[in-house]
């Protein structure tokens, strides 16, 4: 069901204590929002401990392999995750596409193997600084979306995808797409969605803007039709901050 979300994406920050503070002092700080979920993915070190912790503050993990075990050194399975209770994993984020060589294919692996075991999939997508200077924003959007979700069905995009729509020339730049921006491409994700399903998934999708997300820029972003609220990463890393933003979801 489409709903508003505010999502912070710790990256590779915060140590397992630190982790624990912060989501313990969100978590008090956030008591009395009603209507927006709050989800955080810290490293998969804080994972465990941050769970007990947690409240009413849904745990995401920032990755995952698609197989549930095996010769794979150094990944995380979805077994592993469901087994800490973490309930949200974060797939095809553009640091992963861009650091780690993540492709659609892959990433098509991950959400598919993530819904197999239960995990809510917050699938991203966006273009870079070239494509939307050459015009080619919608086509790699199009793209990332047609390839990501490639055999997902309609009733799993209704009950375990969220879309989060990251420019890349965003993220961690200080640059925020205008609100106006932003808009025109959820609105483009939505009808995209249309085509590749009905308008009932189109309607219940929840799709989030990412891309240094502030409490000073939150309202007027979330505040559009189809903006369902924020990925958000560096202003998500203390808990004032990112309560301030939760609450501009409202
Ligand atoms: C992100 O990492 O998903 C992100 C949007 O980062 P930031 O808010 O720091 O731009």
């Amino acid at each position: 069901m489409r709903k508003m979300i505010a999502a912070g994406n710790w990256k590779m920050n915060k140590t397992n204590s630190e982790a624990v503070e912060i989501v313990s002092k969100l978590n008090e700080l956030i008591a009395d929002v009603k209507g927006v979920e709050v989800i955080i993915a810290p490293p998969f070190t804080a994972l465990s401990d941050v769970v007990k912790v947690a409240g009413k503050v849904k745990i995401a993990a920032q990755n995952m392999h698609w197989e549930e075990k095996g010769a794979f050194t150094g990944e995380i399975s979805p077994i592993m995750l469901k087994n800490l209770g973490v309930e949200y994993v974060i797939l095809g984020h553009s640091e992963r596409r861009a650091y780690f060589g993540e492709t659609n294919e892959l990433i098509n692996k991950k959400i598919k193997s993530a819904l197999a075991h239960d995990l809510k999939a917050i699938f991203c997508v966006g273009e870079k600084l070239e494509d939307r200077e050459r015009g080619n924003t919608e086509n790699v959007v199009e793209d990332h979306i047609k390839g990501g979700l490639e055999g997902i069905t309609k009733e799993e995009m209704m009950a375990n995808v969220i879309i989060g729509y990251e420019p890349v020339w965003a993220i961690g730049t200080g640059k925020t797409a205008t609100p106006e921006q932003a808009e025109e491409v959820h609105a483009f994700v939505r009808k995209l969605l249309t085509e590749m399903y009905d308008a009932e998934v189109a309607g219940n999708t929840t799709i989030l803007y990412g891309g240094s997300v502030k409490p000073a820029n939150s309202k007027a972003l979330f505040s559009k039709e189809n903006i369902d609220g924020g990925l958000v990463g560096g202003a998500s890393l203390k808990a004032d901050d990112f309560s301030i933003i939760v609450r501009n979801a409202l």
